[in-house]
Formats: structure tokens, C-alpha cells, sequence
């Protein structure tokens, strides 16, 4: 969430609880200002000018650059939550930062709100004491070994992948530790599931690409069975073709052969009525034959 709010303020450390409280949403204030009870803030880098940190939230680690720019508090979180004109994480930093830069014990910290230039950072890596982070000095003895008997049992936890034991009797910063292993493994869990649920989505695809495969090999199977069928027909109309030839040429023979009895037939009938003309002589001639010899002889 990025929010921009008119602001008079010149340095951020004159923001105050009240003045903060004036601007932010109640709600969000409460939930802010318990996250700096419960030391949940970080702040990264800072100055009068801009502060870059990180809050320990309900779900996890949030981040957040907050900066005065021409009369405007610019704020932006990595978290999604609604909260008007700025987020909790956002509010329980500033709320962070001024208790930093109040005068302590009669001596300033070394970012003066009325000498700070506008580029001075807080000397983080010079070894100065960071706000929220506590120096060893602030740490108890006491609280340091309740932590280090923690993380024994939890560092076995850990290895095994059982759930972190039970952290709540740890007190002050100690706490915020446990707080942040807790998240790196609520992280890695999240991690850890989100890799099973890819490998059994790959394991789904990859049967699937297997049927599919196996459908293609059928397939291909069906389609030269399908091929070696039309070659077959193919050779089959071929043959057919040439019987076709040969019964239209036995077809012209016969035709040919009834043009030549036709013509046979004629002459044979042509030769019968010659045979029936000659018969029919013969009878005249054996009818004359037979008068003659009747015919008594001519004394
Ligand atoms: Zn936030």
C-alpha cells in the first residue's frame, strides 16, 4: 500500500505519538503502537528525511519506506492491508522512530532532529546502536539462555520437519528471534508444499503426455493398416480395368463373328434354293421320264 498525506512537519522525528494518533485509523494506531510494545519493528536505515524498515507482522515480514517530500508524509508497505491514510506496520515504524530519536538519559543520539542534514543516516554499519534492534547490553542473561534452550529442541524440530516447540515463555527481544524462525519456517513449509503440489501437477502432465503418445502410436498403427487397404484396392481396380479391356475386345470378336455367320447363313440359303430349283428339275425330268415310258413303243 503507497499513501501520501499533506504534512507541516519538517523532520520526521517531530512526528509524536499524539500527532500520529491524530492522523492514523484508531484501529490501526492500537494494532501499531502494540506491534512497538512487542519490539516487532526493524528500522534499516534512517534519517530526518526517510525511514526504510520492516515489521513483523501477523503473516509474515512486511517492509516499509516512509519519507517527508515537499510537504507531504509518503508512506508505502509491502503489506495489502486497507488501513487509511497508512497502514499499521507503517504506523508502529514512525511510532518506532520518535521514541529513537527522543533524548535519552540527558544525551542526544546522534541524529539531532535539530542539526540532522537531511542525508545523515543512522550509522548502522559504524556499530551505533539501531533502533529495534536491542544492543547486548539491553539483552538479559536470563532471556539470551531461555532462547538458547529454545533453539536446541527447535534446531532438532527443524532438521526432523515436527512442528517448533513452544515459544511463548520467551521475553523481550529473545522473542522477536523465535518470532522470525517461526516465519522462515512457515515459509519453507509453504515453500516445501508448493513444490510437492508442482511435482504431482508434472506427474499428471507427464502421464497425460504419455496417453497422448500412446493415442498418436494407434494412430499411426490405424493409418498404415488404412494405406496398405487402399494399395490393396488400388491393385484390385487395376485388375478390374483389364478384365473390363479384355471382355469389351471378346465383345467385338463375337460381333464379328456373328457378321461372318450372317453372312455364312445367307450363302447356305442362297445354296438351298439352287438345291430346291434343281430338285425340282430332277422331278420334271423324272415326270417326263415316266410319261415316256408309259408311251406305248412306236411299232
Ligand atoms: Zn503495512
Amino acid at each position: 500500500m503507497r499513501n501520501k498525506i499533506p504534512c507541516s512537519a519538517e523532520r520526521l522525528s517531530l512526528l509524536d505519538p499524539p500527532m500520529i494518533k491524530a492522523v492514523a485509523d484508531r484501529n490501526a494506531f492500537h494494532i501499531g503502537n502494540q506491534y512497538l510494545s512487542e519490539n516487532r519493528v526493524r528500522i534499516i536505515e534512517a534519517d530526518d528525511a526517510q525511514i526504510s524498515s520492516a515489521v513483523i507482522g501477523n503473516s509474515g515480514l512486511y517492509e516499509q519506506t516512509i519519507r517527508l517530500k515537499d510537504g507531504h508524509l509518503i508512506s508505502k508497505c509491502s503489506c495489502a492491508l486497507p488501513e487509511e491514510p497508512m497502514c499499521r506496520h507503517c504506523i508502529a515504524v514512525l511510532l518506532e522512530y520518535h521514541r529513537w530519536a527522543q533524548p535519552k538519559n540527558g544525551e542526544q543520539r546522534r541524529v539531532k532532529p535539530s542539526v540532522a542534514p537531511p542525508t545523515q543516516v543512522y550509522p548502522v554499519r559504524a556499530g551505533a546502536p539501531v533502533p529495534g534492534l536491542a544492543s547486548p547490553t539491553d539483552l538479559k542473561l536470563g532471556e539470551v539462555m531461555a532462547f538458547i534452550e529454545w533453539l536446541c529442541p527447535a534446531l532438532k524440530a527443524l532438521e526432523r520437519g515436527q512442528t517448533l516447540p513452544d515459544s511463548s515463555k520467551l521475553a523481550g527481544d529473545v522473542a522477536s528471534w523465535s518470532q522470525i524462525i517461526r516465519n522462515l519456517e512457515e515459509r519453507r513449509r509453504e515453500s516445501e508444499e508448493g513444490r510437492i503440489n508442482l511435482e504431482s501437477d508434472m506427474r499428471d502432465r507427464e502421464a497425460y503426455v504419455g496417453r497422448l503418445t500412446q493415442q498418436v502410436q494407434a494412430s499411426m498403427e490405424e493409418i498404415k493398416v488404412a494405406q496398405a487397404c487402399s494399395q490393396q484396392l488400388q491393385r484390385a481396380l487395376t485388375a478390374s480395368s483389364e478384365v473390363l479391356t479384355k471382355i469389351s475386345e471378346i465383345a467385338s470378336e463375337v460381333g464379328s463373328y456373328e457378321s461372318q455367320l450372317k453372312s455364312l447363313a445367307g450363302e447356305v440359303i442362297a445354296k438351298g434354293s439352287q438345291l430346291d430349283k434343281l430338285a425340282q428339275s430332277f422331278r420334271d425330268v423324272s415326270t417326263v421320264l415316266k410319261a415316256l415310258a408309259k408311251t406305248p413303243a412306236i411299232p
